[in-house]
């Protein structure tokens, strides 16, 4: 086989990103295949308390957003976010909360940051929390929707992090259509540009530029196609991630999570986060056929950036992910719980990212420190709660964490 001159050009660069980010892959890796966590969950069994800590924390350190994208689960149609009260809206998870939870943690094994919002780079103080960060040697990574990324550009390639995600829905039109906005497209653009441009300056393979591309019902596979035109040939990306599914819960999944966390937690008010995601996709057959078409022509086309279709499935199953809710991809059980705690912005802890409801909160690290949150009874329940349903819960067979792992 000979490769193209695209293709090597593409792969000297992620060799070069390897080599400078060797332990971030090595990590990653181990934690698809073979963590112990995983290996004892398989077998049905709960690992003894106390003898696992997180190698993954996710902060969501704002919640505020500077767009209001349709399909959003938090700002979008049908947005948990709007309930918030503006202060709670305004709430900002404090960097000296966070640098003590990463010094309870980091002895103990983190190894991994994710940031996440809202958008990110609304953060008043994002360069110094990078640095803090990075100062832990802990690998850094965090989403956004590109449209600050021109001013830190320089500060975010200094500071050493380690991959980060933009999300871009399609062409110009569709994009900017989807994102409520007639500037979104062009303002991500500029932050891409001027990331590259930084990182030729600096000399730096770092960060690992991701495009996060997720297929829904507002965009669709001519969406992606046009996307990848209009990238080709610009070096502003590493990778472009096609999220084949959107993350998304059909109601009477929904109704099934709230009737369960009653019965474990007594919980009947104040559930919203899974509704932020309501939808059903079983109508979007004929569409997963033209995505099965579009994905496999692109994969065979020569771009300056990796394609990674996600879930990793066999593409001819595109149409089942969409129509076929019940379909958990043989993932479970979810290691999530055990491995990777989501603090929210006002100092909540939750087991997982996506449903972050306070009633459901395992404790607040501005009260109580984080271990003992981890390791207290409300974790545990939850814990036992996912095991008892088989190590899924009636809203999982679509969220990310399970479908990207
Ligand atoms: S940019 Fe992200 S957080 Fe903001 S509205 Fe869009 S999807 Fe939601
Ligand atoms: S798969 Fe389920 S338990 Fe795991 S992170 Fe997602 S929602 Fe949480």
């Amino acid at each position: 086989m000979v490769l193209s001159k695209t293709r090597m050009k593409l792969y000297w660069r992620l060799w070069k990103n390897l080599r400078v980010n060797a332990g971030y892959y090595f990590y990653l890796l181990g934690r698809r295949q073979s963590t112990r966590i995983r290996k004892i969950l398989k077998h049905g069994r709960m690992p003894t308390p106390r003898s696992y800590f997180p190698t993954k924390l996710n902060l969501r350190i704002l919640y505020d957003c500077n767009l209001r994208c349709k399909m959003c689960g938090q700002w979008g149609e049908t947005g948990a976010y709007f309930a918030y009260d503006t202060s709670k809206r305004n709430t900002l998870l404090e960097i000296e909360v966070i640098e003590r939870i990463l010094n309870e943690l980091t002895p103990r094994g983190l190894k991994l940051i994710d940031m996440e919002g809202g958008e990110t780079l609304l953060y008043p103080q994002f360069e110094t929390l990078l640095d803090r960060m990075r100062k832990q040697n802990l690998y850094v990574k965090f989403v956004t929707n590109g449209t600050l990324l021109d001013h830190c550009a320089g500060a975010v390639v200094k500071s050493g992090v380690t991959s980060i995600t933009v999300s871009i829905d399609g062409d110009k039109d569709t994009h900017n259509q989807i994102r409520g906005s007639n500037w979104a497209y062009d303002k991500t653009m500029k932050g891409l540009y001027a990331l590259r441009e930084m990182k030729k300056r600096l000399g730096r393979n770092t960060p690992l530029v991701q495009i996060a591309f997720t297929m829904n019902r507002h965009n669709g596979a001519m969406a992606l196609r046009n996307l990848c035109r209009d990238l080709r040939g610009k070096e502003l990306a590493d990778v472009l991630e096609i999220k084949l599914s959107p993350i998304f819960i059909p109601e009477q999944a929904e109704q099934a999570y709230i009737n369960l966390v009653k019965k474990y937690f007594d919980v009947d008010k104040g559930v919203l986060s899974p509704g932020g995601f309501r939808d059903d996709y079983s109508d979007f057959v004929e569409e997963g056929y033209r995505i099965v078409k579009v994905v496999s022509a692109l994969k065979k086309e020569a771009f300056d950036f990796l394609l990674e279709p996600l879930p990793h499935i066999p593409l001819h199953q595109i149409p089942r992910l969409y129509a076929d809710y019940s379909w958990d991809l043989g993932r479970g059980p979810c290691p999530v719980p055990f491995d990777e705690p989501t603090i929210d912005a006002d100092g909540n802890v939750y087991p997982c990212n996506l449903f972050t409801d306070a009633p459901l909160s395992m404790g607040n690290v501005y009260e109580t420190p984080f271990l003992e949150i981890w390791h207290g009874s409300n974790f545990m329940k939850f814990r036992g709660m996912l095991m008892d349903q088989g190590g899924l819960l009636p809203i999982c067979n679509r969220c990310c964490q399970l479908t990207e792992y």
